[in-house]
């Protein structure tokens, strides 16, 4: 069990890692000629990450996870058949195909080699951040793209809000219903709000029962606008089965804070005033 998640992790980092694009990847390996920074932040990548680096490059290329003294061996006999291939064949082979003809043809290490694009290995991450009950995206994914949020608001200036959410009363629910009760409110209140919501939004359980919304390009007004609307549709949709509410907490980028513990600080202090002022209601920090 540990060894999948591990995996799932390595999968995970690479894929949030910009630097591991199979351009990179080639250009270390001499598809391309690298210029003088790239060429300085790989030597910075190898300093740092010692023998991890292979096992990520290899990851990247076979999708499988090596040791890290094999990884770096590896690579360096990989290196060394890419070249020989080349010169036989008197083209360029590429990095990806020199390593699976040198693992399968001539290392016996890969038994059914696979060759998977970029598009798939984003969604095998993409399942590796999603929570199990829900379907949404998990609080790590949530940390990524709040990230992208607030890197794109320093390029470009653009404005982006949160939106936090937790339900009324919930131990109550659950205490009076039972645990799988509550599971069903969760999971109902994860469609309602994944179906709310416009494509580029992005939905997640934070916590227990809690979840936090990105509204990409998002002022403070429209996203009390949004919230105001899911916190009525949750309210209609449960008014006949425990009365479940939802209270939430807003915060708005560059106008509540400009960091992600800001950015998070802010949406939880609001939702805790919506909690004080009487619960099932919005507040905006
Ligand atoms: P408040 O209105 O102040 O938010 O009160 P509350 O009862 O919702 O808050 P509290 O934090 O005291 O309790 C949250 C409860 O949520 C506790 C736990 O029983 C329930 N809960 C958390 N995660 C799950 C889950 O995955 N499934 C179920 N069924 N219940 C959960
Ligand atoms: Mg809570
Ligand atoms: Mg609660």
């Amino acid at each position: 069990m540990k060894d999948k998640n591990d995996e799932k992790n390595r999968i995970f980092e690479i894929l949030n890692n910009e630097i591991f694009t199979t351009e990179f990847i080639s250009g270390i390996a001499g598809d391309r000629v690298l210029d003088k920074t790239q060429k300085s932040l790989y030597e910075k990548l190898l300093r740092e990450s010692g023998g991890d680096l292979y096992v990520n490059l290899l990851f990247y290329i076979t999708h499988q996870v090596f040791e890290n003294d094999k990884a770096k061996t590896l690579w360096e006999e990989i290196l060394v058949h890419k070249k020989h291939l080349s010169r036989v064949l008197k083209r360029n082979v590429e990095i990806s195909v020199a390593t699976l003809d040198y693992l399968t043809n001539i290392k016996d290490e890969m038994r059914n080699p696979k060759l998977i694009g970029e598009a798939f290995i984003g969604k095998i991450a993409e399942m590796a951040s999603i929570d199990g009950l829900t379907k949404l995206y998990n609080r790590q994914y949530l940390h990524v793209k709040i990230d992208e949020e607030l890197r794109r608001h320093d390029r470009y200036g653009v404005t982006f809000s949160l939106l936090m959410i937790d339900i009324d009363d919930f131990k109550k629910a659950n205490d009076t219903r039972g645990h799988q009760y509550g599971d069903g409110v969760l999971t109902r209140l994860s469609g309602l709000l994944d179906g709310a919501l416009r494509d580029l939004d992005v939905c997640s359980r934070y916590g227990g029962e809690e979840f936090v919304i990105i509204l990409p390009h998002t002022d403070g007004a429209e996203a009390e606008e949004i919230a105001e609307r899911i916190r009525a549709a949750v309210e209609e949709q449960f008014k006949n089965d425990m009365q479940i509410t939802v209270s939430v907490g807003l915060s708005n980028c560059p106008n509540s804070a400009t960091t992600m513990k800001g950015m998070i600080k802010k949406a939880d202090d609001a939702l805790y005033e919506s909690k004080r002022r009487g619960k099932n209601r919005v507040t905006l920090k």
